[in-house]
């Protein structure tokens, strides 16, 4: 049987990481094992999974505000986000993470995280468990 549920994850910043693993839990049906996509609805947000150490969350900004320039774009003279849409290229639109019991089976230091990079505002993430 497959669940498909949503969450809604507001941000603060222009380029910031959010660790959402609790609300992708919650999302999760109790009895639920096998594997759950984590997919982000967006073109300028992406999903990611990795250690949601606060110091490590802002060196995921930087690199990707070093990688990527924020001006000198194409698309930027249609709406001046194109900085937003290649960072986001870069981490992918979305996760699968294996589930056991409706817990989600991942290392100790593993966080699902999700990375704004054109906020502040609200994004909507699609949590299928199947
Ligand atoms: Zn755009």
């Amino acid at each position: 049987m497959s669940t498909r549920a949503t969450i809604e994850v507001s941000t603060d910043e222009r380029l910031t990481v959010v660790d959402i693993t609790d609300q992708v839990s919650d999302a999760v049906p109790q009895d639920a094992t096998g594997t759950c996509t984590v997919f982000v609805r967006h073109t300028t947000a992406g999903v990611s999974v990795n250690e949601a150490e606060p110091r490590l969350l802002g060196d995921i900004e930087r690199a990707l505000a070093d990688i990527v320039p924020e001006e000198g774009w194409d698309h930027d003279r249609l709406d001046g986000n194109a900085d937003a849409h290649l960072r986001s290229m870069l981490l992918g639109r979305s996760v699968t993470v294996p589930v056991v019991d409706g817990e989600l089976d991942v290392g100790t230091w593993q966080s699902v995280l999700l990375v704004e990079c054109d906020g502040p505002r609200t994004r909507t993430v699609t949590v299928i468990a199947e």
